[in-house]
């Protein structure tokens, strides 16, 4: 599955964005030591669907045999969710030897093998939480990660309970013309009361979790995929039937590409080849994830699948590209290895995800991929991992899994994995995971076996490196390096702050790759890897004249902070020379920090100050100047730390002085870099057309000149701003002039803005987008427009890609949601209480920006805190919500 994506951007900073009383009803905590097998195996089930918007009924034929692993029971216990059962029968007969036990059915059964079947009805319209199968736009679907095949059917809903399915579905052509499910289809039918059927079948044992079915009117994008042993596999991306806009069908011809090279990347770099005749995609519009991995029939937000340039940013197709990998990714690392239980939900995300980054990298720049993950990484995971939220890639226990679908499962999963690369070597790397393949093929896998894997196929020692599943924090490491003799000496030291439930911490390993440079050539002798074990260690390199300047965590080889005792001189040295990309960009974003924080702290006089700009100010000026550079990188180099990566260096943040010492900073750049930045964006504009990777990286050095020259000159941004958007040809342009211009208090703000939403009226995605824009921006009057863009009719709290883009890029602003008064606060937690009766998974995903009170400056501590209160003391909550909002109140 994959979290519905947030990328950093430059600007508007979008974020993914018990002192409570005791409730009554508490929900259990589950805890990973307590894993038993299930006492009962399921080897093959049968889906039999009437289908209907309003009412569907389905008949599960399940065969069930004793399972030797697990405890002798008598009782088969099947988890349902709202759901009762209308007719039991074991072995054919009807029985009435069953009982329920809270939301759990109890069968009694005698014997050693039965064939038990259960039929339910539900009502796919009513269900709002979109878990389990659901109407949208007139069609059925499905989502059943973690934990929604219960909502459909009684069944041991644990991803360790492995099936083949056959599934049946019957419904009116009319309104279901095509019906899918898992697998291939087997065979059609249709009656003469104008109802048709279609059976499907997946050989390949699945948990309940990747089961899927699609019903309604949809049109296909078809095409086909030779796999490296000739198979030849069909492939389909399907969408609602509709002409509004053009129609959507045109808009799936960049995600059926990304498949493809998505199913050769795999053959290619992990050997994994696909192993079914069809491969579907189904883009929906009402979705609580970005996508989902079902066996054969992935479904997706239609953000995941829709773009042309006419309506899609370059950083859509992007990310369309990501997710359609990620997805495709785990047909190997997630559906034929799948998780013994969601505590190994990093198993197959994190591992996943670095598979998806990897790709995105080889079809795309490698450097600015990785710079681009790290950077949402630091804004999403590392305050997560900095929070009451703070949890191990591999967590001990939940109240509801929904809440640890986390950055810190998903990405700082994907580094612990990465590190392990690193650690091996690519080749060394492939074979642990061939080796993790093989063995487990067919098994719902654990972590540690994972862990085991590489270590054997790879030759590492991982047993200390073990302390990166069970350990929460983000690692510091303090840096030196001294100089004497001809020697370089480097001081390293590491500590793991203390985390909810951790209070001590043990040393990790932490592997570095660093360079050594020669301040007169600019040059260095070789990268080489060290790997820091202890709590202090100290290494020497010798045949050094003169000190060197060091880089340090090249690539961004570990997930730490890095805390460098090094000079401003040193950083612009590196900013100008150092050749691995990560690096040359961190330079230039601990020289902004380091000036920034100084700056908040009060510690810089104003020569200091001065100083500090001008160092800023000529590394900038190198930069925009470097004819080596391409745009895409110049672009990534010209980007400034985002207020919540700020404000978490800072021992206590007041948004408001980290947004207008930011702000500051921007507009004196914007000052002083006007006539370069103005010929950038002159250039750019003349070379930003087309799909190449040069045009596109005109296009997002064009977005950062306006908005350096925005918050310079006012005047003149707008007036380029509104010509960009008027001669856009393509979404990224358009998109980027709008945003600019809805932080500037302009007549032209109002006109583009009507402009925009007349335009593309009707289109949900660029509409989300309209929203997305006001909500994230400068605008000094965001509380009032944020309420009145609520009133919207377009507005509306079923859809949560809708929910998302008005309220979650608001919880990164600090004259909104960080507002003195509190009101913002305020917006959010009525929000939460509104959404948790409908949709509450997304409900959950807005308490973490109330949770983060702690880090903020007391005055506004209180107010968030007395909104997280407020929540709690709502009489009736989630238990996704509850959770969230009991954990950050701890
Ligand atoms: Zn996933």
């Amino acid at each position: 599955m994959d979290i519905a994506r947030t990328p950093a951007t430059p600007d508007g900073n979008p974020e993914m964005a018990d002192a409570a009383p005791v409730k009554p009803t508490e929900p259990p905590l589950i805890r990973r030591e307590d894993y038993k097998p299930y006492p009962w195996r399921v080897p093959e089930v049968s889906l039999d669907f009437t289908l209907g918007l309003t009412k569907t009924r389905i008949r599960s034929t399940m065969l069930v045999e004793r399972n030797p692993a697990g405890e002798a029971s008598s009782v088969l216990r099947l988890n349902g969710d709202e759901i009762t059962p209308v007719e039991i029968t074991v072995d054919g007969q009807a029985i009435n030897s069953w009982s329920m036990d809270g939301d759990d059915l109890c069968v009694t059964l005698p014997g050693e093998s039965h064939e038990v079947q259960i039929v339910t009805e539900i009502d796919p319209a009513a269900n709002s939480k979109l878990m389990g199968l659901y109407a949208s736009n007139g069609m059925l679907c499905t989502q059943c990660e973690a934990e929604g095949f219960r909502r459909i059917t009684f069944f041991p809903d644990r991803p360790d309970v492995l099936s083949t399915y056959r599934v049946r579905m019957e419904g009116p052509r009319d309104r279901f013309p095509i019906l899918l499910s898992n697998g291939d289809r087997v065979a059609t039918g249709e009656a003469a009361d104008g109802t048709h059927w279609a059976e499907w079948h997946d050989p390949w044992p699945k948990p309940s979790y990747l089961f899927a079915l699609v019903a309604g009117d949809l049109v296909c994008n078809r095409d086909s995929f030779t796999t490296m042993s000739g198979r030849q596999v069909e492939l389909g991306i399907w969408v609602r039937a509709t002409n509004e806009n053009g129609g959507d069908l045109a808009r799936t011809e960049h995600a059926m590409q990304s498949v493809k090279h998505a199913m050769k990347w795999d053959e290619e770099t992990f050997g994994r080849e696909y192993d079914l005749d069809t491969f579907n995609i189904v883009a929906v519009s009402d979705f609580n994830m970005g996508a989902m991995e079902n066996k054969g029939l992935n479904v997706f937000n239609t953000k995941y699948v829709l773009a042309d340039v006419e309506t899609a940013t370059d950083g859509d197709y992007d990310a369309i590209e990501g997710v359609i990998g990620h997805e495709y990714f785990h047909n190997w690392s997630g559906d034929r290895v799948t998780c013994r239980d969601w505590f190994q939900l990093s198993l197959k995300e994190g591992f996943t995800v670095l598979r998806d980054q990897l790709f995105s990298a080889a079809m795309n720049s490698e450097p600015v991929k990785r710079i681009e993950d790290v950077r949402v990484l630091r804004s999403v995971q590392f305050p997560e991992d900095s929070g009451p939220l703070a949890h191990p890639i591999r967590p001990d226990s939940y109240r509801e899994i929904s809440n640890f679908y986390t950055a810190t499962v998903y990405n700082k999963g994907a580094e612990v994995i990465r590190m392990m690369r690193t650690m091996a070597g690519p080749e060394r790397f492939r074979k642990g995971t061939d080796l993790y393949f093989a063995s487990h093929d067919g098994e719902a896998a654990t972590c540690e076996d994972f862990v085991r894997s590489i270590e054997q196929g790879a030759g590492l020692d991982l047993g200390q490196f073990r302390l990166w599943y069970s350990q929460a924090g983000t690692p510091k490491v303090s840096v030196s390096l001294d100089h004497a003799n001809d020697t370089a000496t480097l001081n390293l030291s590491q500590t793991v702050p203390p985390t909810p439930g951790q209070p001590d911490k043990k040393p990790m390993p932490i592997p570095l790759r660093l360079a050594l440079f020669d301040r007169k050539t600019g040059k260095h002798h070789g990268e080489q890897l060290v790997t820091l074990t202890e709590a202090q260690q100290s290494f020497s390199f010798s045949g050094f004249a003169e000190a060197p300047v060091l880089s340090i965590n090249r690539g961004f080889s570990a997930p730490v902070a890095i805390d460098r005792a090094v000079s401003n001189d040193d950083l612009v040295f590196l900013a100008q020379h150092d050749d691995d990309p990560f690096a040359r960009c961190e330079a230039m974003q601990d020289l902004v920090v380091r000036h920034l924080c100084g700056a908040l702290s009060g510690s810089l006089d104003d020569r200091a100050r001065e100083q500090g700009r001008q160092a800023i100010g000529a590394a900038f000026a190198a930069v925009l100047g470097d004819g080596s550079l391409d745009d895409l990188m110049r672009g990534e180099l010209l980007i400034l730390p985002g207020e919540t990566y700020l404000s978490e260096q800072m021992l206590v943040a007041e948004p408001a002085a980290i947004h207008d010492e930011r702000e500051g900073l921007k507009a004196w750049l914007g000052t002083t870099l006007e006539a370069r930045f103005v010929a950038l964006h002159e250039r750019a504009t003349a070379a930003g057309h087309g799909t190449s990777a040069a045009a596109k990286g005109a296009r997002k050095v064009k977005t950062q000149a306006l908005a350096y020259l925005a918050a310079a000159a006012p005047g003149r941004a707008a007036g380029l701003a509104a010509a960009q958007y008027d001669a856009a040809d393509n979404m990224t342009d358009r998109q980027s002039a709008l945003m600019v211009l809805t932080g500037l208090d302009t007549p032209e703000r109002t006109h583009k803005l009507l402009d925009f939403y007349d335009r593309f009226k009707g289109n949900a995605l660029v509409i989300d987008k309209w929203f997305s824009l006001q909500s994230s921006s400068l605008n000094p009057n965001l509380l009032e427009h944020v309420k009145a863009l609520a009133e919207h009719p377009d507005f509306t709290l079923k859809n949560p890609n809708r929910v998302r883009s008005l309220y979650m890029p608001f919880t990164g602003t600090a004259q909104g949601f960080h507002a003195a008064s509190g009101e913002g606060y305020r917006i959010i937690a009525d929000l939460i209480l509104a959404l948790d009766p409908l949709n509450p998974q997304t409900a959950a995903r807005f308490v973490p920006p109330l949770g983060r009170w702690r880090r903020i400056e007391p005055g506004r501590a209180a107010l968030m805190r007395a909104q997280l209160e407020r929540i709690a003391a709502a009489p009736k909550l989630s238990r996704d919500t509850h959770e969230q909002v009991s954990r950050s109140l701890d």
